[in-house]
C-alpha cells in the first residue's frame, strides 16, 4: 500500500467503545447532546478561548460564521486556500476579491489590501494556510480603519499560539476544522470562534434553523449541528493531542534535516520566538531552475513509488473552472506558489525511513 499525504488518527479503538456506550445510555444522538457539551468545554479550556460553537463540519462553520455579520458587498480575500474559503464567500451571497500573498509564508499580503477596498468592502476573510499565522496587528488595524469585519479561516491552526494567546483569539471569528484528514479531528466536524455573547447567540441561531424556542424563529438559520458520535470522537482525540503535535514535530524536524541538503527546496518555518506551531503540513517549494526538476516532475517521480504528495494548493481559487470568469484573478504570487508547492506526506504514524527515502527520491530527482 502506498503513502498518502495523510492518514486519520485514530486512537485504540476500545476508548471509543467506552464513549459510545454513553450514546446508549442516555439515548441522546444529537442537538446539543451531552457529548457536545463535554467537547465543547474540553475545547475551550484546551484552546484557551471563551466562547466556541461546535458544527458538524469545517465548511458550514465559515458559512455559519460569516451570515452571523449579516454582510453585504466585497470580501477581500486570499486565492491561495481550500475550495471551502471562496465558496463560503460566494454561496453566502458575497463577492469575493482577491488579494496576493506574501511569497514567505503564502499568507495574504497586507500591504496589498488596502488598495483593494472599495465601498462595498465589508470584511477580510485571510486563511492562516497550513497554519502559519496571517499578519494578525496589520490585518486588524486595516479593518480597524475601515470599518471591516475580519473572519479568519484557521481550518489549519488546530493549537497554534501567537504570542502566547491562541492564533484563534484574533479578529472577529475564526473557524477551524476537525475534518478527519487534518491533524485533530472529530471524523468531521468544526467550530465558530466567538468573542461576544451577542456574536454566540446569532452563531447558535445559525446552527439550528434560527430557532429560539418551541415557538420562536427568529432567522433564517441552516442546519449545522455536530452530533454525538462526532462529539465522543473529538473528546477522544483530544486527550492524544499533544502527543500528535509532538510526534509531527519529530517527523517535520527529520524532513527539515534532509530537505535541507537538497539544492532548489525551501520551505518556511514560523518564527519558534512568537510562534507555537502545530505541524500541521509540510509543503516545500521547488525551484525549478535551481534543483533541476520541476514540481510537476517531483510529484509524478513520487507517485511512480506510489507516494502521493499533493499539490495544495493547485489550481488557487480564482483560476477554479467556476470562477476564473468571473472575478479578477491577477494574484501573481499566489500564482507562482501555487504551480512550485507540494505538501509532502506528514501524518502519526509516518516513519522516519518513509521519510528517508521520500527525500532520497527528491533528492536523486534534483540531480538528474
Ligand atoms: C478543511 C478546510 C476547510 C473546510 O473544512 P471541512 O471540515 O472539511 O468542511 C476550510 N478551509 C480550509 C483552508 C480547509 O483546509
Amino acid at each position: 500500500m502506498g503513502i498518502n499525504v495523510t492518514r486519520p488518527f485514530l486512537a485504540p479503538k476500545e476508548e471509543y467503545d467506552q464513549l459510545i456506550q454513553e450514546i446508549w445510555n442516555t439515548n441522546w444522538l444529537t442537538n446539543n447532546g451531552p457529548l457536545l457539551r463535554e467537547f465543547e468545554e474540553n475545547l475551550k479550556s484546551y484552546l484557551n478561548l471563551d466562547r466556541l460553537h461546535l458544527t458538524v463540519n469545517g465548511h458550514i462553520a465559515l458559512e455559519t460564521a460569516i451570515r452571523a455579520f449579516d454582510l453585504q458587498g466585497e470580501v477581500i480575500t486570499t486565492p491561495f486556500t481550500f475550495a471551502s474559503t471562496t465558496h463560503a464567500i460566494v454561496r453566502q451571497g458575497l463577492t469575493p476579491v482577491f488579494c496576493d500573498i506574501r511569497p514567505d509564508d503564502y499568507t495574504i499580503d497586507p500591504a496589498q489590501i488596502e488598495s483593494l477596498i472599495s465601498d462595498k468592502t465589508c470584511a477580510i476573510v485571510p486563511v492562516h494556510v497550513y497554519g502559519y499565522p496571517c499578519a494578525v496587528d496589520t490585518i486588524q488595524n486595516i479593518a480597524n480603519k475601515y470599518g471591516l469585519k475580519v473572519i479568519y479561516d484557521a481550518a489549519h491552526t488546530f493549537g497554534v499560539r501567537l504570542k502566547g494567546k491562541s492564533l484563534c483569539s484574533y479578529g472577529d471569528s475564526s473557524i477551524l476544522s476537525f475534518h478527519a484528514t487534518k491533524l485533530f479531528h472529530s471524523i468531521e466536524g468544526g467550530a465558530v470562534i466567538s468573542h461576544d455573547d451577542e456574536y454566540s447567540q446569532k452563531i447558535e441561531e445559525g446552527k439550528n434553523y434560527g430557532i429560539i424556542d418551541e415557538e420562536t424563529v427568529a432567522s433564517s438559520g441552516g442546519n449545522a449541528k455536530m452530533n454525538e458520535f462526532q462529539a465522543a470522537m473529538g473528546i477522544l482525540n483530544l486527550r492524544y493531542i499533544d502527543t500528535i503535535v509532538e510526534e509531527r514535530r519529530q517527523l517535520t524536524e527529520h524532513y527539515h534535516k534532509l530537505l535541507d541538503t537538497i539544492p532548489g527546496i525551501s520551505y518556511y518555518c514560523p518564527d519558534p520566538s512568537i510562534v507555537e506551531y502545530n505541524y500541521a503540513y509540510m509543503p516545500v517549494v521547488v525551484d525549478e531552475q535551481v534543483c533541476g526538476c520541476s514540481r510537476n516532475e517531483l510529484y509524478l517521480r513520487l507517485k511512480e513509488k506510489e507516494i502521493n504528495a499533493r499539490k495544495y494548493f493547485y489550481p488557487i481559487t480564482n483560476e477554479f473552472q467556476c470562477y476564473k470568469n468571473l472575478y479578477a484573478h491577477n494574484t501573481p504570487v499566489a500564482k507562482r506558489i501555487s504551480e512550485s508547492i507540494l505538501c509532502l506526506p506528514l501524518y502519526n504514524g509516518l516513519s522516519f525511513s518513509e521519510i528517508d527515502n521520500i527525500c532520497t527520491i527528491i533528492s536523486d530527482c534534483s540531480k538528474k
